[in-house]
């Protein structure tokens, strides 16, 4: 489809070439993150500071483990009182299998407007848009009002510790003056049915409480009367965590989500009422439903157990792992669940945390987001809401910057975006990304 000229923003055609010939060459260079250390974003991080640098913009290179490199530039402002505004995308991507893609994942090939391969959407595709506005900045000579902060971060897909962890620990001065964030998992469009489009912006994300559960016990012949089989206590442990129900618990986030999309569907959702059934309610919402059905209360799913050696053996102790969600404000509430399910004969401990994360949707930076989306897409209806999982976000927050999920793209009806974030056949449309220019650089102008 050809660009409509009443759509064209201030970028120029480099800008939108750049930012498809810049999506495939970063899928190129694989950056597999194996998770254990096992990934070298080098490469990559060469690539965008080459670029940056090309542009007069300074970039920073950083490790705290050889090959794993991160970049940071700051781009100044015109106006120093503003507070800074933080852009970051990270560098790694998940494994791939090739024998399961059309075409190899790491072909970066561009076929019938569609640029293919591993971080086509996560999210080497953001991390070319940036790269592509801020070098058509360079060329016209445009200088934001606040300063712009670009982090490319290495080990976002396994631990942070090589990346944005380590950024925030130990180059905190680069961050200086940031009070805001925009990166991967939001403004894409989501096709909600009946010719609805709706564009999911996050403004949160739960918690993670990854759980190790253990139960002690004592060890004995497995033919004999024992009231302290730890495998027992283990498995009617999880079994009451697996089954248990969660009460609802809406976030500002989530309502907000939940109270916009029911509008748009012609519903009057008043969640003020005590007795309204939300779980009903969102039964009404079509497929908008899966924006917001996981982030409505915490959840625990046992997902591995480990006991015994052999069948006629009682064994001494029995482990169980669970992945625990937590929303914001839902943490206490999880700890005093977990004691009670667990009960007195198992103990448990968070084996990884990462903390629920909130951002405001009644603030100028959100309204902001949501005018540029709808000034290139006059149909977008945006959303707030809150993502299920976890992203660099959490570690920047400890900065106190509060973090959007932005990543604009126009996507067609049936194209499952959500589905190819770690999937086979992982691809973004050519017009999804000259979309995403002109929206990132609308926005980042007026920020
Ligand atoms: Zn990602």
């Amino acid at each position: 489809m050809a660009d409509a000229p009443d759509l064209l923003g201030p970028v120029d055609r480099q800008a939108l070439d750049e930012a498809v010939t810049f999506t495939s060459e970063l899928i190129r260079i694989d950056t597999t993150n194996r998770g254990g250390g096992d990934c070298r974003e080098r490469p990559a991080a060469e690539y965008v500071a080459q670029r940056l640098a090309d542009a007069g913009i300074e970039p920073t290179l950083l490790e705290r483990t050889p090959g794993r490199t991160n970049v940071v530039a700051r781009i100044p402002g015109t106006d120093p009182s503003a507070d800074a505004l933080l852009v970051h995308g990270h560098l790694d991507v998940v494994p791939a299998e090739p024998a399961d893609w059309s075409v190899h994942p790491f072909s970066g090939e561009v076929s019938d407007g569609v640029v293919w391969g591993r971080g086509a959407v996560d999210m080497k595709n953001m991390d070319a848009m940036v790269l592509s506005v801020v070098r058509s900045w360079a060329r016209e000579g445009f200088r934001p009002a606040r300063d712009i902060v670009i982090a490319y971060t290495a080990d976002e897909e396994d631990s942070a510790v090589d990346g944005s962890g380590f950024l925030v620990d130990q180059h905190p001065e680069l961050f200086e003056g940031c009070t805001e964030g925009i990166s991967e998992s939001g403004a894409f469009t989501f096709h909600a049915g009946d010719g609805l489009s709706l564009y999911p912006i996050a403004a949160g994300e739960r918690g993670t409480g990854w759980l190790k559960l253990t139960a002690e016990g004592r060890a004995g012949h497995g033919s004999k009367v024992n009231r302290e089989n730890a495998v027992s206590a283990l498995a009617a442990a999880v079994a009451r965590i697996g089954a248990h129900e969660w009460p609802i618990r809406l976030t500002p986030t989530v309502r907000a989500a939940i109270t916009e999309i029911a509008a748009l569907h012609g519903i009057t959702a008043d969640l003020d009422d005590p007795h309204v059934d939300v779980a009903q309610l969102l039964g009404k919402l079509g497929p908008a439903a899966s924006l917001v059905e996981n982030t409505v209360r915490n959840s625990s799913n046992p997902t591995m157990l480990d006991a015994g050696y052999k069948v006629n053996v009682i064994p001494g102790h029995a482990t169980a792992f669970v992945d625990g969600r937590m929303v914001p404000g839902g943490d206490e509430e999880f700890h005093a669940t977990l004691d009670r399910l667990t009960g007195p004969s198992v103990s448990w401990e968070f084996h990884h945390r990462e903390q629920a994360l909130t951002a405001p949707v009644d603030s100028p930076t959100y309204a902001k987001l949501r005018a540029a989306v709808e000034r290139f897409d006059p149909d977008a209806h945006t959303v707030p809401y809150c993502m299920s999982g976890g992203t660099d976000a959490k570690q920047f927050s400890r900065l106190g910057i509060t973090g959007y999920g932005f990543t604009p793209l126009k996507l067609p009806v049936g194209f499952d975006y959500q589905r190819l974030f770690h999937g086979v056949d992982e691809r973004v449309p050519v017009d999804a990304l000259h979309f995403g220019v002109r929206v990132l650089d609308h926005y980042l102008r007026t920020a």
